[in-house]
């Protein structure tokens, strides 16, 4: 499906394919009509586009579903991400409707085919990618379902041929009862309705939500639920997909022009504001191993406790390392420099010991040593809050994580107490997010109460906008955003125009 011509690879390294596996290497080439907007991706592309092409579009989807994980992170309504998306997808994956007159129809609906696809190969190899790739396809899919112009969507869903069995009038009839009792708010329209009968497992929305009748393993889904279902159906076969995309994954490897691009991809699925690759730059800061102290009072709870806890054991176990010391490579503090701090901080070993069992996890951290998945030659990025939320949990003795969900109520309690901040409405608040689930709500919360007086006097100068006092989603900004706060108006000289500057 990749044209050479622009490849900046050189074509005598492409590998001669071993006979029996040819039949992945040999499919027909030809141009796909698109006959509608929309799209459940069940033919893969096979004409040819270059590999700028292949990586561009990749690229610009990328975009878009960082933004939408971003956006369900960020808890917004499905109304308030339609709205948020709209720019970004005009600019990035347009899809326009058949009656638009459009003369770029084609094209925009190959680039949407084939990122679609692109991105299936990049997200495959692992359980967590494939779900989230799910995840944020799904929403792509319902924005667009739902912006779509309703005939050409009941064209799209006819073409479908999805099997779905209609209730006949006389079943109907027969369960009207039940049919309305079930009917979430639509009494009297029973007879107007339409409704079709499919497995249950199909629609785990309706039914987790008690919106249709349940009989002999079947659901009685009523027409205007016709949204839930083609959803459930789009997650249900891309699932599917991805499953069997990630058994053919290794034969990709003889491809050496398409791995590097794929294992990128699959590197940078953060959301864009919560990727921290690069380091905080705050000009003329003091980020030294001596200052680190001082500087922890504009850390979040997470790198707080870490920063105690390695105070007072002189020592943190494995991840709570790799937590720090990612974190504080985030914020500006270099290799040297992060040497010396934890050399200081392991005050209870030897030299020795130091050197042989703790140097090289740092400098590997910061990609002075090791290759594989540290290949980019900068190291890790530093954890977004989603990283820390859902993977590796704390066990016994361990520090890192996220207090505000690995913490009991009451430990969270002492350690905010223990970190000055004792307002009883904001604890209380902290309290409720927690129960919520609202982990990062609790933090934002903590933020702002400890930084109320700074956050008032920017948005009363309109020095800051709102997309620099946006919800905090990740560790870094949350020391970055705290520490220029707390240091408005300073001079910090190296620009040479004074004070401190929030950048976008
Ligand atoms: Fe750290 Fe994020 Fe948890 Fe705040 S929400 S404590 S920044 S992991």
């Amino acid at each position: 499906m990749i044209r050479q011509e622009f490849s900046r690879i050189d074509p005598k390294r492409r590998t001669t394919l071993h006979h029996s596996k040819k039949q992945f290497a040999t499919p027909t080439y030809k141009e796909l009509e698109y006959k509608h907007r929309l799209n459940f991706y069940a033919t893969p592309p096979t004409a040819d586009i270059t590999l700028e092409q292949f990586e561009q579009w990749a690229i610009d989807r990328l975009r878009v579903l960082a933004e939408l994980e971003a956006c369900s992170f960020r808890n917004k309504t499905p109304a308030e991400t339609a709205a948020h998306m709209k720019p970004l997808l005009d600019k990035y994956l347009p899809l326009s409707s058949s009656t638009s007159g459009s003369t770029g129809l084609h094209a925009e609906r190959q680039k949407d085919h084939y990122s679609h696809f692109i991105l299936r190969l990049a997200f495959a190899s692992t359980e967590d990618l494939r779900r989230r790739f799910s995840r944020v396809e799904t929403m792509l899919f319902r924005i667009r379902f739902q912006a779509d112009d309703a005939r050409e969507r009941n064209a799209f869903v006819e073409s479908l041929a999805l099997d779905w069995e209609t209730v006949g009038e006389e079943e109907k009839r027969a369960l009207a009862k039940e049919l309305r009792d079930s009917g979430g708010g639509y009494p009297k329209m029973i007879e107007e309705e339409s409704y079709f009968k499919v497995d249950w497992e199909r629609v785990p929305e309706l039914v987790e939500s008690r919106r249709v009748f349940l009989k002999g393993g079947k659901a009685y889904v009523p027409g205007r639920e016709q949204l839930s279902m083609v959803v459930a159906e789009f997650t249900q076969r891309l699932d599917k997909a991805l499953e069997l995309t990630s058994r053919a994954l290794p034969r990709l490897d003889e491809d050496d022009r398409l791995t590097p691009i794929l294992n990128h991809l699959s590197q940078n699925f953060t959301t864009p504001d919560a990727s921290y690759s690069s380091t905080t730059s705050l000009p003329g800061a003091d980020i030294s191993a001596r200052n680190i102290d001082t500087l922890s009072s504009s850390f979040p709870l997470c790198m707080q406790n870490l920063h105690r806890s390695l105070r007072r054991d002189a020592h943190l176990k494995h991840y709570g390392r790799l937590q720090y010391t990612l974190f504080l490579k985030g914020i500006g503090l270099n290799l040297e420099e992060c040497l010396i701090f934890w050399r200081q901080a392991f005050n209870k070993i030897t030299d020795d010991t130091f050197n042989k069992e703790y140097r090289y996890n740092v400098r590997h951290a910061y990609g002075d040593v090791g290759g594989d998945s540290n290949r980019r030659g900068n190291g890790y990025s530093p954890f977004s809050c989603q990283k820390i939320l859902t993977e590796h949990p704390p066990g016994p003795g361990e520090a890192h994580g996220c207090p505000y969900r690995h913490f009991s109520v009451d430990n969270l309690m002492n350690l905010l107490n223990a970190v000055g901040v004792k307002d009883s409405e904001v604890l209380r608040g902290v309290r409720e997010d927690k129960e919520k689930m609202k982990f990062h709500l609790a933090c934002n919360r903590v933020f702002e109460y400890a930084h109320k007086q700074e956050i008032k006097k920017v948005k009363d100068d309109g020095t800051w906008g709102a997309a620099q006092l946006e919800t905090i989603v990740h560790p870094n900004e949350y020391f970055k955003r705290s520490y220029l706060l707390k240091n408005l108006g300073k001079k910090q000289g190296e620009d040479g125009s004074g004070d401190v500057k929030m950048e976008g």
